[in-house]
């Protein structure tokens, strides 16, 4: 279970003052997929990286699994860190690094690689890149390169993974396999994902929709209540994405 409560982060200072995410508070269920939705600039992002520990907020705190995760000090922090996948808006691919590299470059100590080999490969694999090991982020499609930042985040397992548009450079088929393995990540394994999203296909298909305006939450939906969950088209008809 994932725990915000009175979360705020501001950017600048003075007149320039930018509040990107303005008292937020959420508690997301172990197992849940929630997808995150908003304008751009709503704090989406900002969001993720708080929960991600890879920003600080100036208010409020996060809990994780009962560990409230801004109390942690380096040692701590980055235990947490190996236990949380993150998909970088702007995927953050090593480029001097080949796609398996990539991928095992979360795995530490760099000597403990090898006995991670075949899950990176299965990874891979699972994000339709098998036979592209060797080749170089340049050499890549902008959303190829995505699925090389979604193998890498899912290393080791994550309990959590938090997604910032995962799906947002790929066409509608490739978008809906990656959702569709998220998912099945989940069903199998328990993970808990947030992604943000401007898709309301992707979205729809998501336990709940929290929707940010101005860094506030201003709409939580359970998407998973009192209708048919396979009637994913007129859910997404009802989301006005
Ligand atoms: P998008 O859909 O475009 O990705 P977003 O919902 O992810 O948008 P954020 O990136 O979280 O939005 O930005 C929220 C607000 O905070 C914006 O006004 C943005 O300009 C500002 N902001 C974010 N990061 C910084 C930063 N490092 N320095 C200054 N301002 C920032
Ligand atoms: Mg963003």
């Amino acid at each position: 279970t994932v725990s915000v409560e009175h979360l705020s982060r501001r950017f600048g200072s003075g007149a320039e003052q930018i509040t990107a995410v303005d008292d937020v508070s959420l508690t997301i269920a172990a197992g849940s997929v929630v997808a995150l939705t908003g304008p751009s600039g709503s704090g989406k992002s900002t969001l993720l990286h708080l929960v991600g520990a890879i920003e600080q907020p100036d208010e409020g705190t996060i809990t994780v699994d009962g560990v409230e995760i801004s109390g942690l000090r380096r040692a701590g922090l980055a235990r947490y860190r190996q236990r949380v996948g993150f998909v970088f808006q702007r995927y953050h691919l090593l480029p001097a690094l080949t796609v398996l590299d990539n991928v095992l470059a979360p795995v530490l100590p760099r000597r403990a690689r090898t006995d991670h080999l075949t899950q990176a490969r299965e990874l891979i694999e699972a994000v339709g890149l098998a036979g592209r090991e060797r080749a170089l982020p340049a050499q890549l499609s902008g959303g190829q390169q995505q699925r090389v930042a979604i193998a890498r985040a899912l290393m080791g397992g994550p309990g959590l993974l938090l997604a910032d548009e995962p799906t947002g450079n790929l066409d509608s088929t490739t978008g809906a396999q990656i959702l569709d393995l998220l998912l099945g990540l989940r069903d199998r394994h328990g993970m808990t994902i947030v992604l943000a999203t401007h898709e309301r296909a992707i979205a729809a298909r998501c336990d709940r929709l929290v929707r940010l305006g101005d860094g506030s939450v201003v709409e939580d939906l359970d998407l998973t209540e009192g209708e048919d969950p396979a009637d994913t088209f007129d859910r997404a008809a009802r989301l006005r994405l």
